[in-house]
């Protein structure tokens, strides 16, 4: 689990015929007070896990899982991570959340085709993503993880309930799958998508000072040149009416 900087580590997806999102454990290695930035793919669980501890973090020391959002490529290996931190909260965007509370997986699988294709793929059955959420985030907060302050911003478009968490202090940017690296953008056809949303939340990250980019895939960026997110937003404004 390769460090990013001092307070973040970087757990990378390991995709196989579908992708699996990267994972992020913020908090300084020798707290007990660390957040888990999204989980991954079904199955990934027990690697997401491993890699946790083999840098030597203890997992009571993860007293928090907070979702990007809750596409199946981040949510599928929740239950999995859950059972072995049962004492762990889960953070997610109303939006999002009450779905999940009430055992709604369209945002999971963001269409009817694709649902069929993963069940049957990973045996999995109807209502197996229906979880208690202990933290309905709305955006606009600032949650202190570990005596850090990490600003949740609201960017929906890519799904309904996206949230960006960006630390102003180091310019550090996790915005789930809203903007990657190489000026690609997240899809904005499943359920609860909304490309002229997509476009307000890029315009709205585009205002922020980022150094580092840590998306939901693809290769993480330091040194994110100035203005690069304006740039993506512009290449893109055509498809996002
Ligand atoms: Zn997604
Ligand atoms: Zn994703």
């Amino acid at each position: 689990m390769p460090k990013v900087t001092e307070d973040v580590y970087y757990i990378p997806g390991q995709d196989e015929f579908m992708p699996d999102s990267h994972a992020y454990v913020l908090g300084k290695p020798s707290s007990t007070d660390l957040s888990l930035i999204d989980a991954g793919l079904v199955g990934k669980g027990s690697y997401k896990i491993q890699s946790i501890q083999k840098a030597g973090v203890e997992l009571p020391a993860i007293k928090r899982i907070i979702m990007t959002h809750t596409h199946l490529d981040h949510i599928g290996c929740l239950a999995e991570i859950l059972k072995q931190l049962p004492w762990a909260e889960l953070w997610v965007h109303r939006l999002e959340a009450d779905l999940l509370e009430q055992g709604d997986e369209r945002a999971v699988y963001g269409m009817d085709m694709f649902r069929g294709f993963c069940q049957e793929q990973f045996g999995l059955e109807q209502g197996a993503f229906k979880f208690q959420v202990n933290r309905k985030l709305r955006g606009g907060e600032t949650l202190n993880l570990d005596g850090t302050a990490w600003e949740v911003i609201h960017i929906p478009g890519h799904s309904m309930g996206s949230i960006g968490l960006y630390h102003r202090p180091m310019k550090i940017l996790i915005p789930g799958d809203v903007v990657y690296a190489d000026h690609a953008i997240g899809r904005f056809d499943l359920y609860g998508a909304n490309p002229s949303e997509l476009k307000s939340s890029l315009i709205r990250l585009a205002e922020l000072e980022v150094d580092i980019l840590l998306p939901g895939h693809n290769r993480i960026v330091k040194g994110l040149p100035k203005g690069y997110i304006y740039k993506t937003a512009r290449q893109w404004e055509a498809y996002l009416e």
